[in-house]
């Protein structure tokens, strides 16, 4: 990579290099575009390279489907158009069903989601037992949702080979410096400020994750963004192939391409913080209708001083300057719900396990467009524990509105001024 020199105009400024500023950036060089993304830490550090890798459309808010299927139509071809390996396996997802009521919210999700066209088909307890073959016989499972279009992928790689292709392309990338402001004048966006200096574009994508908040703060637009603490396990390697995507009730397990399963429990830990009390009344109706979906850790603000910083870094996960501890009662859990459904991996032991911070709006959808207020200034955040799949097509939808095109999907329900 070249020097960047900071008396220099570029066409876009994206800062973060998760999978969304990554990919964002790897269309707009292709379209031409000159392109500089700002990464605090490594690509893939924060969400992008810590998650479960579940590429799916199923068992989404209806307002995101389209994206998810035009995300899917675009990993198809992944490997092909960036020229590298990312773990992409389309072996589809399965939501298990253990109760007369999951079978009818299957069956209503299902029905709808025939309109957009997806191949979501409910399965019975033998066509479930058919494809999972390890399934315990006394699981109770009456059923399942089941979309053989779904896939997945290895988090970290894929949002790092977006980022190669994307210099290849000839973007412009600096690493290990914080933007520590969004630059305007007269209502429009001039530019960043990182390390004191001012980086000049017309055009500035916000795709901070869990830290866009406090960016789009400064220019008054209110994002009630919150963060939830997840918790993944990486077991030793399956000697058999594990093809789809599987949710227990509180279990996600996918086969990586080394063979490992990654487990992660739904939820995880609420750190409390600073923006906690800013933004408490968004999320009352959501902590009282769903208690077990995050457990409140009040000593949080403590852990980074006791801790002495972040964990230490493992091999194959972008290490981050976040203090971000996994949970072993999470991991104990996943691998006791794990083994109940399936007890030939009983024998499986844990070889690593790291968490992340999910970040999260009031109503589980992102926040991904233009801002009426500031000029020139894009959003793509706060995907709510699910935007890696989504990752490639919400890159193509910047790129497109950028261009000034008609984006490939409708964005219309996801404007970042909707919390007012
Ligand atoms: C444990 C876990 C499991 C998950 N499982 C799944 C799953 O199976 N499937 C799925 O689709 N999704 C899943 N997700 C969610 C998914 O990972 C995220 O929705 C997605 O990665 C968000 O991408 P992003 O680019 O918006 O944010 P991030 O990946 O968080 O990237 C934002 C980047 O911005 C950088 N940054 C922040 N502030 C600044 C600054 N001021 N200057 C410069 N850089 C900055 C950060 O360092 C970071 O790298 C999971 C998430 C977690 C944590």
């Amino acid at each position: 990579m070249k020097p960047v020199n900071d008396t220099e105009h570029w066409d876009v400024i994206i800062v973060g290099g998760g999978i969304m500023g990554c990919s964002a950036a790897y269309y707009m060089s292709r379209a031409g575009l000159r392109v500089l993304l700002f990464e605090r830490d490594t690509p893939g550090s924060a969400q992008s390279g810590r998650n479960l890798g579940f590429v799916r459309q199923q068992a989404r808010d209806f307002r995101e489907v389209p994206l998810a299927m035009g995300a899917i139509r675009l990993w198809q071809d992944l490997e092909r158009d960036l020229d590298r390996k990312l773990g992409w396996y389309q072996g589809g997802n399965i939501v298990l069903a253990l109760s007369e009521d999951d079978i009818a919210q299957q069956f209503a999700w299902q029905k709808e989601a025939q309109g957009y066209g997806l191949d979501t088909q409910i399965l019975s307890a033998a066509q479930v037992a058919g494809k999972l073959p390890g399934l315990a016989p006394g699981s109770n499972v009456l059923g399942a949702m089941f979309t053989a279009s779904d896939g997945r992928a290895e988090p970290a790689q894929a949002t790092r080979a977006f980022l190669d292709a994307a210099v290849e392309h000839g973007a412009e990338v600096i690493l290990g410096q914080r933007v520590s402001k969004l630059e305007t004048a007269a209502g429009a966006i001039t530019g960043v400020r990182c390390a004191g200096r001012l980086y000049r574009a017309k055009t500035v994508i916000c795709a901070a994750g869990a830290k866009s908040a406090a960016l789009l703060r400064s220019l008054g637009i209110v994002l009630p963004q919150e963060i939830i603490r997840a918790t993944v396990a990486k077991t030793e390697p399956l000697v058999v192939p594990f093809p789809h995507c599987v949710s227990c009730p509180m279990t996600g397990i996918r086969q990586a391409a080394d063979g490992s399963l990654h487990l992660s429990v739904a939820g995880g830990e609420y750190d409390v913080r600073m923006d906690s009390v800013r933004y408490a009344r968004w999320y009352m109706k959501v902590r009282k209708e769903q208690p077990e979906a995050s457990r409140i850790n009040y000593l949080s603000p403590l852990r980074g001083i006791l801790s002495r910083g972040a964990p230490p870094p493992l091999a194959d996960i972008p290490p981050t300057s976040d203090c971000v501890p996994p949970n072993p009662t999470r991991i104990e859990q996943a691998l006791t719900e794990t083994t109940d459904f399936f007890p030939a991996f009983s024998n499986l032991r844990v070889r690593a396990s790291w968490a992340g911070y999910i970040d999260t709006l009031p109503d589980m959808i992102p926040a991904i467009g233009p801002v009426s207020t500031t000029g020139g200034l894009l959003v793509a955040t706060g995907f709510s524990g699910h935007g890696f799949g989504l990752g490639p097509m919400v890159g193509r939808v910047l790129s497109q509105l950028i261009q000034g095109k008609q984006p490939g999907a409708d964005i219309s329900q996801f404007s970042p001024e909707r919390f007012g």
